[in-house]
């Protein structure tokens, strides 16, 4: 059964109720890699929030259905629970609670269990080296004067940590140098198997390195109007969105 079966959904904001998103379906599956795109302002990032319950988007239309359960009028907390991930485009910074009291707290929060200490040190030291962060991190206030990269890496540790079964990555490599990109996708890589899903919204085929990408879906009106397999990738980045839209007169 899908992990995510999202059905003509609308998505609104603010008392005018301005629609950002309008009939939007997609089904994305255990194991499957589906990438993102449109043009700036094409409601990319709405999805990703209104996906995540972000309680700044109303949805007044259709369902969000993850693993089985509707969760379209649930809050955020619910959804991670249930192993939903929202890796930001900005990543927040929180003055006060350290990387590693962050990622207990999540990691308790979403397991509904104590999280055993030694074994969470370990795995925690572990991946911060693997993702070439200097321990001395896991003791500074979460993404409090962290680089771009820095923050970005911090939000693949989460993903590695936290083990969510759908990881909605939004742009995770904007602003990042070409070896950071690398250690992101292999980040990304390394959490990626069977049981979960990535859906990444990406215009930079380097994050994508080693990944099967099987869907490749365009946002354009507040909706995807074409879903293609990997090689559009490739495709938009050289050709653009408007090349798309001419193959489609044709
Ligand atoms: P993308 O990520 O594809 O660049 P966004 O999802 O950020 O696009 O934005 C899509 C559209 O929705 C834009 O026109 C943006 O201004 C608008 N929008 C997004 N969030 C809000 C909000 N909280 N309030 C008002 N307008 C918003
Ligand atoms: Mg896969
Ligand atoms: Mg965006």
């Amino acid at each position: 059964s899908p992990l995510l079966e999202v059905k003509d959904l609308q998505v609104t904001v603010g008392e005018e109720q301005k629609v950002l998103l309008d009939g939007l379906n997609l089904t994305v599956n255990p194991g499957e890699t589906h990438v993102l795109m449109g043009h700036n302002g094409a409601g990319k990032s709405t999805l990703m929030s209104a996906l995540m319950g972000d309680p700044r988007y109303t949805v007044t239309r259709g369902s969000i259905v993850f693993r089985g359960q509707d969760v379209t009028h649930e809050s955020a907390d619910v959804r991670a629970k249930l192993g939903m991930f929202l890796s930001f485009q900005t990543p927040e910074e929180i003055p006060g609670i350290t990387l590693e009291n962050f990622l207990r707290t999540a990691q308790g929060a979403i397991t509904g269990k104590p999280v055993k200490v030694f074994a969470f040190r370990k795995e925690l030291a572990q991946q911060m080296e693997a993702l070439g962060m200097d321990p001395s991190y896991a003791e500074r206030y979460l993404n409090v004067g962290f680089s771009g990269g820095e923050k970005k890496k911090s939000e693949i540790l989460q993903l590695l940590m936290l083990k969510p079964k759908l990881a909605l990555l939004d742009e995770t490599d904007s602003g990042l140098d070409v070896d950071a990109v690398k250690t992101v996708a292999q980040g990304v890589r390394a959490y990626h198997n069977e049981e979960n899903a990535l859906l990444i919204i990406t215009h930079n085929a380097k994050i994508l390195e080693g990944l099967k990408v099987d869907f490749v879906h365009v946002l354009d009106d507040a909706r995807i109007v074409r879903t293609g397999d990997g090689s559009l990738v490739n495709e938009i980045i050289e050709e653009g969105f408007h090349a798309l839209k001419e193959d489609e007169a044709k």
